[in-house]
Order: C-alpha cells, then sequence, then structure tokens
C-alpha cells in the first residue's frame, strides 16, 4: 500500500485554498481597480464640464461681435490655462481658434453629424484614446450672451440662439498615471497576499491531513496485526472525536484479541491436562489387560491387578464426572437454586455423610458452629458439594487419628465456613496454585489416594457464583485450613 492517496489528498486540500484565495483576490482587484478608474476619470470629468461651461460664458462677447484677435487671444489664454487643446467655430461649425491644437484633430475627434448636433444645442463628452494618446473630449454650444439653455421658461417654440460652438481637449496622462500607480501597489500587494495564502494554506492542509495521514497508518499497522499503534490527534474537533474513536476501537480489539488468545491458551492447557490425566490409567489398564489376554498372569496376583483395574477404573469415572460438573458450571448452563437457610444444620448434614469415611481413616471429625449465625441464601445442594469436598480432601490428606475441624463463624455481612485438618499441609510456594485445575501438590501420590484435582476448582467456582471467596491457609507438616465466604446479601438480587 503506498501513501500516494494521502500526498494526493494534502495536494487536493491545499490547491482548494489556493484557487479560493486567489479567485477571492482577482475578484476583489478587479472591482477595485474598475472602482478606482470610475472615480478618477469621472472627476477629470466634472472638471472639463466645468471648465468648458466656464469658457463658453468667457467667449459668447467676442464670439458675438467676430473680434477674431480677442476671441484667438482669449482661446490661447484658457488653453494655455486648462493645459488643454481648444477649438471654437463659427455657428456653420468653422474652425476661428484652435491654440494649442491640430484643427485637422477636430475633425478626427468628432464626425460632421456631431458638429450638427452640438450646434442644434446639445453637448458631447466621451474619451478618446488612440495610438499615444488618451483624452477626455467636451463640446458643447455657445449661446448668445443673456440665454440661458437650463431656462425652461424660454419660449419652446424658439430655436436656441447658437452663435458658435467650443471644443476641448483634455489628456487624461494624469488620472491615467495616478490608476497606474494605484494599481502597481495593489499587484504587489496582491503578491504578498498570495505569498501568505501559500504558507497558511500549507500549515492548514498539513493540520487536517496529519491526522489523516496518521489514522490511515495506524490503520495499515492494525491490518497487519500490529495492536500496539495508536493516534496522537488531541485537537478538540471532528478529527479529534474520530481519533479517539479509532483509539477507543482498537483498545476493545485488542482486548478481545488478548481475551480470545487466553481463552485459546486455557483450552489448550485444558486439553493436555485432560489428556494427560486420562493416558496415565488407560495405560495401566491397557498393559494390565494385555497381560491377561496373554495369560502371563498367574492366578494369585489376578486378583491384586483385577483391584487395581478398579480402582483406575474409579478414578476415570470420577474424573469424567468432575469434568463434566466444572465444565458445566464453567459454561453457564447451570443456574443456582437459591434460598435461605440457616448454614448450621446443612453443615451438620454434610458432615453426618462423610463420618463413615473419617472412620474408615481412623479420624475425627468436629463440627463447631457459632450461635446466632444469619440466614444464608444458597444452592443446598451447592454447598453440599463445596463442604463434602473440602472434607473428603482433609480427611484424605490426614494422617490416621488427625482431627478434621468443621467450623462457621459470622463474619463481615456473611459467614465464614472453615475446615481445617492437621496434616503434612502445603509450601508457601504451591499455595496459590491449588485452586486450580488438575494442580496436585504431590504429584508422585498413587490415583487410588488422590482425587481427580478437580475437587478445588469446583468448590471456588460454586463459591464465587454465590458471590463468596474462597482463601487457603497452610503450615507444612502442622496442616492446612480451607475456607469460604458466603455474603448474606444476594449480589444478584441487589
Ligand atoms: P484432588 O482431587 O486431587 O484432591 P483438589 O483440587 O481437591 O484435587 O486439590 C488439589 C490439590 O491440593 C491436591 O492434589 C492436594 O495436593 C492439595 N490439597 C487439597 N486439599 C488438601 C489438604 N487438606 N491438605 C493438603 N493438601 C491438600
Amino acid at each position: 500500500m503506498t501513501l500516494f492517496p494521502l500526498k494526493r489528498f494534502f495536494t487536493r486540500l491545499m490547491l482548494s485554498y489556493l484557487v479560493i484565495t486567489l479567485a477571492v483576490l482577482s475578484v476583489i482587484s478587479i472591482v477595485f481597480i474598475t472602482l478606482m478608474q470610475r472615480y478618477f476619470f469621472s472627476v477629470e470629468g466634472w472638471q472639463l464640464v466645468s471648465r468648458g461651461e466656464k469658457a463658453g460664458s468667457l467667449l459668447q462677447e467676442p464670439l458675438l461681435r467676430n473680434d477674431l484677435p480677442a476671441l484667438r487671444k482669449l482661446t490661447e489664454t484658457l488653453a494655455f490655462s486648462y493645459d488643454a487643446s481648444l477649438w471654437v467655430t463659427d455657428k456653420y461649425g468653422a474652425v476661428l481658434a484652435n491654440p494649442g491644437a491640430d484643427p485637422d484633430r477636430l475633425g478626427l475627434s468628432v464626425e460632421q453629424g456631431e458638429i450638427e448636433h452640438v450646434l442644434s444645442g446639445n453637448v458631447i463628452t466621451k474619451q478618446i484614446t488612440g495610438p499615444g494618446y488618451n483624452s477626455l473630449f467636451y463640446m458643447a454650444p455657445i449661446y448668445e450672451p443673456g440665454y440661458d439653455p437650463e431656462d425652461e421658461n424660454g419660449d419652446a417654440g424658439d430655436a436656441a440662439p447658437v452663435i458658435g460652438s467650443l471644443a476641448i481637449s483634455f489628456p487624461l496622462g494624469r488620472a491615467t498615471g495616478t490608476v497606474a500607480g494605484i494599481t502597481r501597489l495593489g499587484i504587489y500587494a496582491a503578491a504578498g497576499a498570495v505569498a501568505l495564502a501559500v504558507i497558511i494554506a500549507y500549515s492548514l492542509s498539513r493540520q487536517i491531513s496529519r491526522p489523516v495521514e496518521e489514522m490511515s497508518r495506524v490503520a495499515l499497522e492494525l491490518s497487519q496485526g500490529r495492536f500496539d499503534q495508536r493516534v496522537s490527534c488531541h485537537t478538540g474537533d471532528e478529527l479529534g472525536h474520530l481519533a479517539k474513536t479509532l483509539n477507543y476501537a482498537v483498545d476493545r480489539v485488542s482486548e478481545t484479541i488478548e481475551q480470545q488468545q487466553h481463552s485459546v491458551k486455557l483450552q489448550r492447557d485444558f486439553i493436555s491436562d485432560i489428556s494427560h490425566e486420562f493416558r496415565a490409567p488407560l495405560t495401566t489398564l491397557r498393559g494390565f489387560l494385555e497381560l491377561m489376554r496373554s495369560g502371563r498372569i498367574n492366578s494369585s496376583d489376578q486378583s491384586r491387578y483385577l483391584e487395581i483395574m478398579y480402582a483406575d477404573t474409579l478414578h476415570l469415572s470420577r474424573l469424567v464426572q468432575d469434568l463434566l460438573e466444572l465444565a458445566s458450571l464453567e459454561s453457564l448452563q447451570i443456574t443456582l437454586v437459591k434460598e435461605m437457610h440457616d448454614l448450621g444444620p446443612l453443615l451438620k448434614s454434610s458432615a453426618r455423610h462423610l463420618q463413615l469415611a473419617a472412620e474408615e481413616k481412623d479420624a475425627i471429625l468436629e463440627v463447631q458452629i457459632a450461635s446466632g449465625l444469619p440466614s444464608i441464601p444458597v444452592d443446598a445442594n451447592r454447598f453440599h458439594q463445596v463442604v463434602v469436598n473440602l472434607i473428603e480432601n482433609a480427611i484424605r490428606y490426614s494422617p490416621p487419628g488427625g482431627v478434621v475441624a468443621v467450623k462457621a463463624d459470622a463474619e463481615e455481612q456473611g459467614v465464614t465456613i472453615k475446615v481445617s485438618d492437621c496434616g503434612k499441609g502445603i509450601s508457601e510456594a504451591e499455595l496459590p496454585f491449588i485452586w486450580d485445575r488438575f494442580y496436585k501438590v504431590d504429584k508422585a501420590r498413587t490415583r487410588s489416594d488422590t482425587g481427580s484435582g478437580l475437587g478445588l476448582a469446583i468448590v471456588r467456582r460454586i463459591v464465587e457464583m454465590h458471590g463468596g471467596r474462597v482463601a487457603a491457609e497452610s503450615a507444612p507438616g502442622q496442616g492446612s485450613a480451607f475456607s469460604f465466604w458466603l455474603p448474606v446479601e444476594d449480589a444478584a438480587l441487589t
């Protein structure tokens, strides 16, 4: 997998920012330059009209008198002071004075029809551009003195008393220069703005694309089975939220995988433990059966071998029974039938059950129930199973004549039942493991004097299903004490 699409994502983001910025800048520049041009040219136009009107009124007198020297002198003065080209025509359109101007330029600037239009009382204002020149042009009629074309009370039927016309051509060089200077400044500012836009677009695009790149990298690592990677994006926006959600999802996935790996390991261990537990008695059975089949066992040994085979068969049958029991307890297929019970009578009944086994081993079984024990919600059959397993162990691992004591005391909002013996005890190193399936302290013991190795695992499971806990204390050579505590309150109901 390449990171090429991510690069494209970053590039696309950056280009989008740039295109938007450039588009906005261009629109602003065009609008600004157009408005600026209009403003400067309208100021120039307004000045030209007012000068034209003023010049027209000054020229009325010499024009009416047909005083050509005075007319030319006045137009020269006006052309000089306005820094413009001037033309004065008579009422037939013939040029009478043209200081500072090429007389033919009037013909180039206006058509004959336009001159007639002006001589009939109209004004022309326009911009004239050509190779090497750019000017504002104004042409208006000159009326008889005393006539005001704006006076609406004049006789509508009378023709306007036009005695000539005035044309002014005013170069726009200064305005164009100012506009060009401001435009140049605008271009520099726009170039600076574009450079700034590139930097901002780059950093914004990085800010957005970096978490996306990081998430993509983590997703890639996940797809390759590496679950220790997390996204480090702590922005409070949607991307930050997405990164948090991704990290949370990765946490959940890795937890689930760990749990699955753990349960696969448990299963594997369980299968290997079972095969180990079954292999030993089955091998013995098979060996004896083969010997018997081959007829190599003499009749005096046969009954002893049969006893061993019988013990192994019992052991196997107990193993299968305990395995099924533990499997069903662990698979949660069993639901407890809890009822409120006084534990004293239950304990005594379980102890009575094992009295014969204790006598067979010359063990003394004592039961001490503290007075005023609270009633406890328990499944009586399961409680019996727990007590029997613990007492059976205590009898099994006690020396002949040993005392097995069963005590019940009120403790911590519940009742603690303790089964102690004076057997050989368990070392501190072994103690934490005795609740595990198939764990046996003395691996060398014969199958006839040990159980299935599942008894304590079943005890722990049943006690925990009641919301209680188990504990074991032991001093090697002095005995062991196995206890469990059950709560007064049913945790499942509170
Ligand atoms: P088992 O059926 O083999 O007794 P358990 O799960 O009941 O299996 O006990 C696990 C191991 O804990 C036993 O094999 C034994 O080594 C040890 N154990 C259990 N109870 C006692 C006890 N009262 N005294 C000494 N060791 C004990």
